[in-house]
């Protein structure tokens, strides 16, 4: 392609709008145009970057045989209805967009794909002969993210690569869960990135496993925590690890104290002289279900740890039946607003302790009259603490469960894992710290869907079983623009040869010069004939314009038909070492390919 006749728009400066580098330097070298909240125009050279992803990710999927296809993205409401998960998606999280069609029916925007896969299972899978079986597609993803940013990493129209099997067991979903973690280290790794594979929160489907892949980057959204052995990381909303020794108590004796002004743990242990260890913690939350009861939710913990509210969250999803409903929609800590909803009377905040009495609640229907309480094993541990008086001002020390303080019958691993912590595979090893965009996550679904929906086989016994099912996803366009936050310098993006969106640029100094021109264009030729992807830099700019535009857009090796001619040699520069050689004009299309091949071929 001739840069003259491109869509060629490159800016100086950057967009008012983006925050990260990757966002910043995808808008300037035009690879990207924001047309609205959350919604990019992909230009052509972002086309062929994104093409180039989708073909990784197809070659890969496809070795493990899993087949491709197409699936609508227009999906009934009814499918949605069937699964339970219609209100939850349109309402609670908000997160899908629905129409109504001109005879009145509602449809949606596809966020994902799991009702409409389940219901051809449904409708196509008899036998276990036919199992297993894996389906994927390529495909553009609606959602109506709250915050949409940075870009392409979040945003409202996105590309996804997601897959769904189907097994008769449990071993075999194993089996492919395996594959696929294979099959997305290699897409990664053949793409160019630095990524850690983590140990994922399922949510409250529990028991199966889910792992996310995360490209290490400053910017990225998540957090995750590792051990330097390697052998554990983990999402910081998943991980375990294991709490510091509490001190022992220096309160032998059960008194109730008057500590004015102390309604931090900070406050407190500075008043007292103790340590937070010491301390049996109460955090209030609220919690809305999805059929609109509201429950209280009081949390003991271990005054040094905090509540990890995704843990806090799957616990209190278990409990949806007893409450009549299936899922929750909102988990928040009540402000002062929220508590009038329904607090009898003023609540001693910073005071409360686990048995606080049910009657602060005033209940209605929509309010539970009695409070979930949850105890972390942090707490239920501790000999002699000091915990709230319930009532302002007051705390007691030396109190003990069961003697002047019941326990919470609910005890629960709720405690947030933190930098620093001792692992729990190896008290040896402590738990660092980096920041992740998760551009993969892997799946075992189990029978949720199936059981829900009605997708069963039948098996060598003649029997009728649900299916096992895996889901798993890849954000193409995510992981495009995160390779880009992995690789750039102050001059541009340094784009992975696998995935940029040319391999090499010729560039004419001077297009005056007609050596300069016929060699470039030669070269152009013969290099594109030779499968090398070459860009020709054929516009009436100075020479300079034309190197920062190369190295803006990030293009791996520049050619450069200048000076060097004159001795029948090109100078060819690396993008991402900046090294500047000399090769003879008949031995640049064999180098390039050479170098083009190492790059790419090798991680295959
Ligand atoms: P996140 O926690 O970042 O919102 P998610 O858990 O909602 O992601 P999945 O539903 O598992 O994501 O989707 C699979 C993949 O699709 C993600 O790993 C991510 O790479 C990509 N993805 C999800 N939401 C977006 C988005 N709004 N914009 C771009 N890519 C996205
Ligand atoms: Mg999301």
């Amino acid at each position: 392609m001739r840069l003259s006749q491109m869509l060629f728009v490159t800016l100086r400066d950057d967009p008012a709008d983006a925050e990260i580098p990757s966002h910043k330097l995808l808008v300037r070298a035009g690879y990207i145009r924001r047309i609205g909240r959350g919604l990019y125009a992909y230009l052509p050279l972002m086309w062929r970057v994104l093409q180039k992803v989708s073909q990784i990710v197809r070659e890969e999927m496809n070795k493990t045989n899993a087949q491709e296809c197409l699936l609508p993205q227009l999906q009934p409401a009814e499918l949605w209805r069937e699964s339970g998960r219609w209100d939850t998606y349109t309402k609670a999280e908000g997160i899908m967009f629905s129409l109504i069609d001109r005879k009145d029916e509602q449809l949606a925007l596809g966020p994902t794909h799991e009702e409409v896969i389940t219901a051809i299972a449904r409708d196509m899978i008899r036998s276990y002969r036919q199992l297993p079986l894996h389906l994927y597609q390529i495909q553009t993803k609606f959602r109506d993210e709250i915050r949409p940013r940075f870009g392409l990493m979040r945003g409202r129209e996105f590309i996804m690569k997601d897959g769904y099997s189907f097994h008769a067991d449990e071993e075999s979903l194993k089996k492919t869960y395996q594959d696929m973690y294979t099959a997305y280290s290699n897409m990664l790794r053949r793409s160019g990135l630095a990524f850690r594979a983590v140990e994922a929160d399922s949510g409250a489907i529990g028991g199966s496993g889910s792992t996310e892949f995360m490209v290490l980057a400053e910017a990225g959204e998540d957090e995750v925590l590792y051990t330097e052995d390697g052998k554990y990381a983990a999402n910081v909303e998943k991980a375990v690890s294991l709490p510091a020794d509490a001190e022992p108590s220096q309160f032998t004796t059960f008194e109730k104290r008057e500590t004015p002004g102390t309604e931090t743990i900070e406050t407190l242990c500075q008043f007292l002289k103790c340590s937070p260890t010491q301390v049996v913690k109460n955090v209030l939350y609220q919690t809305v279900y999805d059929n609109g009861t509201t429950v209280l939710v009081l949390v003991s913990i271990r005054g040094d740890q905090e509540v990890n509210e995704v843990k806090l969250q799957n616990e209190l999803t278990k409990l949806a039946s007893q409450y009549g409903a299936k899922t929750i929609i909102n988990l928040s800590v009540p402000d002062a607003e929220a508590q009038q909803k329904w607090a009898a009377k003023s609540l001693p905040l910073g005071y409360i302790a686990p048995d606080i009495a049910d009657d602060y609640i005033q209940s209605t229907l929509d309010v539970s009259p009695k409070f979930v309480r949850l105890v972390d094993k942090t707490a239920v541990d501790l000999k002699n603490f000091v915990t709230g008086a319930n009532e302002s001002g007051y705390h007691v020390v030396g109190a003990n469960w069961s003697e002047q303080i019941k326990q919470p019958e609910l005890i629960v691993d709720i405690r947030k894992a933190r930098p620093g912590d001792r692992a729990q595979h190896n008290p040896e090893q402590t738990l660092a710290t980096a920041r992740g965009i998760e551009v993969g996550h892997i799946f075992q679904l189990g029978t949720k869907y199936s059981q829900i929906m009605g997708a069963n086989y039948t098996n060598e016994q003649g029997e009728e079983k649900p299916l096992y099912m895996g889901c798993y996803g890849v954000g193409v366009s995510r992981l495009a623009q995160a390779a880009v936050e992995q690789s750039y310098d102050k001059d541009g993006i340094i784009f992975p040869v696998a995935i940029a969106p040319y391999h090499a640029i010729v560039t004419i100094p001077n297009i005056k010069d007609a050596q300069q021109v016929q060699i470039a264009e030669k070269l152009y030729k013969e290099l594109n004939q030779a499968g090398v992807e070459t860009l020709l830099d054929d516009r009436d700019e100075r020479a300079g314009v034309k190197f920062k535009d190369a190295d803006l857009i990030g293009i791996p090796y520049r050619i450069v038909t200048g000076r060097a001619i004159a001795n029948n040699k090109v100078e060819v520069v690396e993008r991402q070492t900046r090294q500047s050689q000399e090769i003879a004009i008949e031995e640049v299309v064999t180098t390039l390919k050479q170098w083009i091949s190492e790059a790419i071929e090798v991680k295959k």
